[in-house]
């Protein structure tokens, strides 16, 4: 990067706050999913207008510009393609206000969502979207992903909870769409429309999030089955009983196994199917609800079924799907992990595609996840060898066409980034796609804002 450029950098947000050398850089090259490229250079702002001088700069020098939260994301999108400056908000992590009366809360994008988490419960209220990389990820990050998490079932999922952000567009205007009320319908929705644009339509620089109470009292149940099907089945009959528990996680045979191999909680060979079901609301019916949820899974031929109100307990019942996605290592040593989601009435058909998929193709393909919502973390297991990398590809584009076919989509809340761009003419038609380009052009005319991300 030209030194007069890394000099205008300086004088913007300081010697103090740029990473120059290469080891520094080289950790900002790679997010969850893969490794990437090294950016030329790393830049910690302080300001939403630090960011606006920069996003100028980079229009009238001609560099990219990619955000970064906590570099958690599954689909390369805070990988820095083609270099240029990524921009950290690690300095931009303070929780700025919680109001109670009025049930919001304002943050800046570095604020780590467990931290924005364990916060307001001490006001006996809930920031209820869940990833599981909630000790990590960053609130921007989850803006930008729209991320979800065991607890969208019942509560929704990252948009649910945005009332208003500030946002640096890519030509260095600061706005701020949205609202901090509860409704708000003046001009169009922009604020929804960067929830989930991956950094590609403008920097989040402050959000307004919507709070609710924290639930008095929580119950979770393990169920235990030999058959996938009837674990399937017994999903769908605690819909229809209308019951919303908060979380229904589910975890195949496979799944099963490999987290008993690192992690033995003694769950027998034969299970096929595992439910780790949470329902929470008030002291008074919690009992109730979660004996209902322990009869329906006796009912669906559960072989065994575990219920604690004691967090402790629930932690130990919560291991074998906490500890899965490092688990999974055991296996293989790389992984290519994909989102895909059906209709909670194709769960069944989508886990035995799966299982038949990894038979014929020889890799282990694995799949669990918030089986509530129908949205599966399906995770292929593989050598670094040319054989099993082009195994993997085809088992990527059998999985997506497998879900399109069941009516499902390609990504309920990892995004598209680089690794999913070459797939999204097979969801979305034509002229969809060239309506997102066009607005992604009105955004960023030169192009300069996380290049390469979404589009192929
Ligand atoms: C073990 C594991 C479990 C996971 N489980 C879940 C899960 O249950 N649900 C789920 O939804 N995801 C999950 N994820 C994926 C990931 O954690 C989420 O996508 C998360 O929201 C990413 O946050 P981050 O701060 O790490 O963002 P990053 O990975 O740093 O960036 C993600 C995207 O956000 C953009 N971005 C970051 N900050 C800003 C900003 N201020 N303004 C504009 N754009 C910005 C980046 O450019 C990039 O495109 C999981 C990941 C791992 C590793």
């Amino acid at each position: 990067m030209d030194t007069k450029v890394i000099k205008e950098i300086v004088d913007i947000v300081g010697q103090e706050n740029i990473r120059a050398s290469i080891e520094e850089r080289k950790c900002y090259s790679y997010d969850a999913r893969t490794d990437g490229a090294i950016p030329d250079l790393v830049v910690f702002p302080a300001s939403a207008g630090e960011v606006s001088r920069i996003l100028i700069l980079a229009n009238r020098q001609n560099f990219p510009v990619i955000p970064r939260g906590s570099g958690t994301g599954l689909t390369g999108g805070s990988i820095p393609l083609s270099g240029g400056v990524v921009l950290s908000f690690t300095r931009m992590s303070r929780i700025l206000e919680i109001d109670p009366k009025n049930l919001i809360a304002v943050v800046e994008p570095g604020v780590v969502t467990f931290a924005l988490q364990e916060e307001v419960a001490k006001y006996g209220l809930m920031y209820p979207p869940d990833p599981a990389s909630y000790k990590y990820s960053s609130i921007g990050g989850n803006i930008a992903e729209c991320a979800g998490g065991p607890n969208s079932l019942k509560y929704g999922v990252t948009r649910d909870y945005v009332l208003g952000l500030e946002v640096v567009l890519p030509t260095g205007e600061i706005i701020r769409p949205g609202v901090k009320t509860m409704k708000g319908v003046v001009g169009y929705d922009l604020a929804r429309l960067f929830v989930g644009s991956e950094g590609t339509l403008g920097i989040v620089t402050e959000i307004t999030l919507k709070l609710i109470p924290l639930p008095e009292a929580r119950a979770t149940i393990l169920a235990l089955f030999k058959e996938v099907d009837d674990a399937a089945e017994a999903v769908s009959a605690t819909i229809a009983a209308r019951i919303v528990p908060s979380t229904i996680e589910f975890m195949d045979k496979a799944s099963i196994r490999c987290s008993e191999q690192a992690n033995p909680m003694g769950i027998p060979p034969e299970i096929g199917g595992l439910l780790l079901i949470e329902v929470d609301g008030d002291k008074e019916s919690i009992a109730s609800q979660a004996e209902k949820v322990q009869k329906i899974m006796i009912e669906h031929k559960a072989a065994d079924c575990r219920l604690t109100q004691d967090p402790q307990e629930a932690d130990k019942l919560w291991l074998a799907r906490r500890t899965l996605s490092q688990a999974l290592y055991n296996l293989a040593p790389l992984k290519i992990a994909e989102d895909v989601v059906v209709p909670r009435s194709n769960i069944p058909a989508l886990i035995h595609a799966l299982e038949g998929m990894s038979k014929r193709l020889g890799i282990p393909i694995l799949s669990f996840g918030h089986a509530g919502d129908g949205n599966f973390h399906v995770n292929i297991m593989i050598h670094d060898t040319p054989d099993e990398r082009e195994k993997a590809e085809k088992a990527v584009k059998e999985i997506f066409t497998e879900a399109l076919r069941l009516g499902g989509t390609l990504s309920g809340e990892h995004g598209i980034g680089t690794s999913k761009a070459p797939y999204i003419d097979m969801e979305l038609s034509a002229e969809l796609i060239a309506t997102l380009k066009k607005i992604k052009q009105l955004f960023d005319p030169n192009n300069i804002l996380n290049p390469g991300k979404i589009f192929v």
